[in-house]
């Protein structure tokens, strides 16, 4: 097996000076984890290890998306030149017990039933909350300090999730009771009496982008809508930073290609 890593390595420095017929050599001799196991292998943000972005599609059969598929996210937002209309985002969220995971990738907030939003006739239920930092969209290309993701299903399967940008200002009240409640990697905890409010991770104005993309983590999974707020929220920087230390440094996927796909913005409407 060491033996087989070391190749690998040296593969993969050929990969980068000489291009893709070695790259799919690297696919194939890299020591896979096998999903006959039954477990899926780890993914990471370093590109610089086997285990990141660049490498997430060929890390198992069931991610194979992540490389091949032509709708990914995250992307970057320009603004769009035409105003689409598509309606606003109707918010019913209501507070939820504090039940928080670490995943090793992010702090997950797990949210009651109950909790949904609608748009354009359609009813997705609000099912989690977590983070990234820095962000993963960008806007204009710049990237925020985090991105907060809300994931929505609805009774059909399909999924929403809706993004709120998080900069640099006053401290976040919502993420510092999180972040002083965050669970060691791989546990959840349940706050006893502790009750959350994800409308206070929501900008006032509620104007956003739209486009169809997929989860930014393996299995990166296609047909998710995106609702990309335009406004962002308060983050302090040293809680930014202290969530980047909880997982070692950045948990943002590169942006990917549009491939022709647009982006259209929607909402108006204060709260
Ligand atoms: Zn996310």
């Amino acid at each position: 097996m060491r033996l087989i890593t070391i190749t690998a390595s040296a593969l993969r420095k050929k990969m980068f000076a000489y291009g893709s017929v070695l790259a799919t050599v690297l696919v194939l001799c890299l020591p896979i984890p096998v999903s006959a196991a039954g477990a899926l292998p780890h993914f990471c943000y370093d590109d610089a290890q086997s285990c990141g972005p660049s490498y997430w599609g060929a890390l198992a059969d069931e991610w194979k998306t992540c490389s091949l598929g032509q709708a990914q996210s995250p992307v970057n937002i320009t603004y769009p030149q035409t105003y689409y209309g598509p309606g606003p985002i109707m918010f019913n969220w209501a507070p939820t017990p504090l039940t928080i995971k670490n995943n090793g990738h992010t702090l997950q907030v797990n949210y009651a039933p109950g909790s949904y939003i609608r748009v354009n006739g359609v009813t997705y239920n609000l099912l989690q909350f977590h983070f990234h930092a820095p962000s993963e969209h960008t806007l204009s290309g710049a990237a925020a300090d985090m991105e907060a993701h809300f994931v929505h299903v609805s009774d059909q399967g399909a999924l929403a999730v809706v993004s709120v940008m998080m900069r640099g200002g006053w401290d976040n009240p919502l993420l510092g009771k999180i972040l002083a409640n965050a669970p060691a990697e791989g546990t959840e905890v349940t706050i006893a009496g502790v009750r959350i409010d994800a409308n206070y991770l929501l900008p006032r104005s509620r104007e956003y982008f739209t486009y169809l993309g997929s989860l930014t983590t393996p299995p990166c999974t296609e047909g998710v809508r995106w609702l990309v707020m335009e406004y962002g929220v308060d983050v302090g920087t040293t809680q930014a930073a202290e969530f980047e230390h909880l997982f070692h440094g950045s948990t943002a996927r590169p942006v990917q290609p549009l491939n022709g796909r647009s982006i259209l913005t929607g909402g108006g409407g204060h709260h």
